[in-house]
């Protein structure tokens, strides 16, 4: 199996890239965000949950993302992979992917991290806040509560894939094509 994680902080791009990723390499695509924001939509007593912590810009509970993400990749046993967008988002939530997939008898293969300033991320999330609907995406102050969240629970994730030998960096600015064209180069120098 062909396991990536798309990283990066709110902004950087990971929902758009991974789209057209999972059609490259036939991937399938898990989004926690994506995940949550459908049990909000069907007012499942998870997404009652989460929706107040979203709306806010926190962080939903792990155990919440951990077992969302555990029933679907167990759903899709025969994949030839897996595009991880957005989660993990906490050292254990990694751990907690580590133990599932080495339960599965396999692993990450690489970590994608999109580096997009700060500047530059506040920008797209307000202009995607005019169509989006999203509430988080509509306020300045929740943006930068998001961002907040990512530099103090998410960003230790550098270090923890480092330590493994996993982290690869991608320039995170530019055309959507040329962000992809970047990221096809590191995956493909991987499974060549
Ligand atoms: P973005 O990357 O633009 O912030 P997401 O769609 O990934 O958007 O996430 C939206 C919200 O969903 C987050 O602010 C958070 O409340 C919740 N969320 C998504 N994934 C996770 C996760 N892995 N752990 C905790 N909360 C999460």
């Amino acid at each position: 199996m062909f396991n990536l994680i798309l990283f990066g902080p709110p902004g950087a791009g990971k929902g758009t890239q991974s789209e057209k990723l999972i059609d490259q390499y036939n991937l399938i695509h898990l989004s926690t965000g994506d995940i949550l924001r459908s049990e909000v939509a069907a007012q499942t007593e998870l997404g009652l949950k989460a929706k107040e912590l979203m709306d806010r810009g926190d962080l939903v509970p792990d155990e919440i993302v951990i077992g969302m993400i555990r029933s679907k990749v167990e759903a899709s046993l025969d994949a030839n992979g897996f595009i991880f967008d957005g989660f993990p988002r906490t050292v254990a939530q990694a751990e907690a992917l580590d133990t599932l997939l080495n339960e599965l008898g396999t692993s990450i293969t690489v970590l994608l991290a999109l580096v997009v300033e700060e500047e530059e991320l506040i920008k797209r999330l307000l202009n995607r806040g005019k169509d989006s609907g999203r509430a988080d995406d509509a306020d300045e102050s929740i943006i930068h509560n998001r961002i907040a969240e990512y530099e103090n629970k998410t960003s230790p994730l550098i270090g923890y894939y480092k330590e493994q030998g996993k982290f690869k960096d991608v320039v995170g600015t530019g055309s959507v094509d040329d962000i992809f064209n970047r990221l096809c180069e590191s995956i493909d120098v991987l499974t060549s």
